[in-house]
C-alpha cells in the first residue's frame, strides 16, 4: 500500500498514522520493533538536522531494507524542510514523503513554494506524499520548556486560509497550528478542537497532520483524531525516553563499554514509548 492509500484509510476509519523522528539507527530499531509487534504502519521522519546526521541516502536504504524484511508499510518523511532547495535534495535522495514547511513566509510565498515541490515530487513518482503547513508553532522541537508558553491567537491557522492553501497547492497532507507546540512546555497542551473540525470540513479528503504531539494529554489526542486528524508527530517523548534510559544505564554501569549493551535499554525505552503511542493513535493491526 502507498502512503496516500494508508492515510486515506486512516481518515475513513478514524485513526491516526504515527510519525516518529529519528537521527540514528538505534531509535529506528526501537520504533520498528514496536510497529512490528503491533502490526502498525508507521512514518519515520528526519528533520533537516536529523537528516544531515544520519545521512539522507543511508536513511532511505535502511527504511527500504526494513520495509522488505518486516513486510510492514514503513515510509520515510523529510520533516520540516524549510526551503524548496532542501526539500528537492530529500526527494532526490529517494524519500517517500516530504514536508515542505514554508509557514514562516507569507501565504502567497508559502503557496508558490509548496506548489513547486508538489510538481517536483509528482514528476519523480506519483506515490510521493507532500505535506504543507500554514500557521506557525511558537516553540522548537525537542526542547523542554520550564516556563508556560503563550500561544498568540494570530499564530493559529485560519480555516479559510487552510482551504485556499490546500486547493491551490494540491498537497496530500495539511499541517495546521491548532494550539499544538513543538517540544514539551510547562502548560498542559490545549488543542483547539473546534478549529480542527472546521479546517477538516474545508479540506476534503486531504490528510491532516498534528505536529508536536509530545506531552499532549491522551484525551486531547483522541478528540483531535475524532475531529479529523489522521497523522500525529511524536519526537520529544521518544528522545526523552532514549536519553533517560541511556543516562540511567551509564550511571549504573560505568565499566560497560560495548555499544550494543549500552544502547539496549535505549532501544527498549523507545520501543515501549512507541507502543504506547501506536495504541493511543489506534493504528494497531492496520498494517
Ligand atoms: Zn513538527
Amino acid at each position: 500500500m502507498t502512503l496516500k492509500e494508508i492515510l486515506n484509510q486512516a481518515r475513513e476509519e478514524g485513526w491516526a498514522l504515527p510519525h516518529f523522528n529519528i537521527s540514528d539507527a538505534v531509535t529506528l530499531v526501537g520504533i520498528l520493533e514496536a510497529a512490528k509487534e503491533l502490526k502498525s504502519p508507521v512514518m519515520i521522519g528526519t528533520s533537516e538536522g536529523e537528516r544531515r546526521f544520519i545521512g539522507a541516502k543511508q536513511a532511505v536504504l535502511m527504511i527500504k531494507e526494513y520495509r522488505e524484511e518486516y513486510k510492514l508499510p514503513i515510509f520515510l518523511n523529510a520533516d520540516h524542510h524549510k526551503s524548496v532547495g532542501v526539500a528537492q535534495e530529500a526527494l532526490d535522495a529517494g524519500y517517500d514523503s516530504i514536508h515542505i514547511d514554508l509557514s514562516v513566509h507569507n501565504l502567497e510565498e508559502n503557496i508558490s513554494g509548496t506548489k513547486e515541490i508538489v510538481a517536483y515530487a509528482k514528476l519523480k513518482n506519483n506515490d510521493i506524499s507532500v505535506e504543507g503547513e500554514v500557521g506557525y508553532l511558537v516553540t522548537e522541537s525537542s526542547k523542554i520548556y520550564k516556563e508556560v508558553i503563550e500561544i498568540p491567537k494570530e499564530s493559529l491557522t485560519k480555516p479559510e486560509e487552510a482551504a485556499r492553501f490546500v486547493q491551490e497547492t494540491g498537497v496530500d497532507r495539511f499541517a495546521p497550528a491548532v494550539g499544538n507546540l513543538h517540544g514539551i512546555a510547562t502548560n498542559v497542551k490545549k488543542l483547539d478542537i473546534a478549529r480542527i473540525e472546521s479546517i477538516r470540513s474545508l479540506i476534503g479528503n486531504t490528510a491532516m497532520v498534528l505536529h508536536g504531539g509530545s506531552g499532549t494529554p491522551d484525551d486531547q489526542i483522541k478528540a483531535a483524531i475524532g475531529a479529523g486528524i489522521n497523522n500525529i508527530h511524536i519526537n520529544t517523548e521518544i528522545r526523552v525516553a532514549y536519553a533517560w534510559a541511556l543516562r540511567t544505564f551509564l550511571a549504573n554501569s560505568p565499566e560497560e563499554t560495548t555499544p550494543y549493551k549500552i544502547l539496549a535499554p535505549a532501544i527498549e525505552a523507545v520501543r515501549a514509548k512507541s507502543m504506547e503511542k501506536i495504541n493511543l493513535f489506534g493504528s494497531v493491526d492496520r498494517a
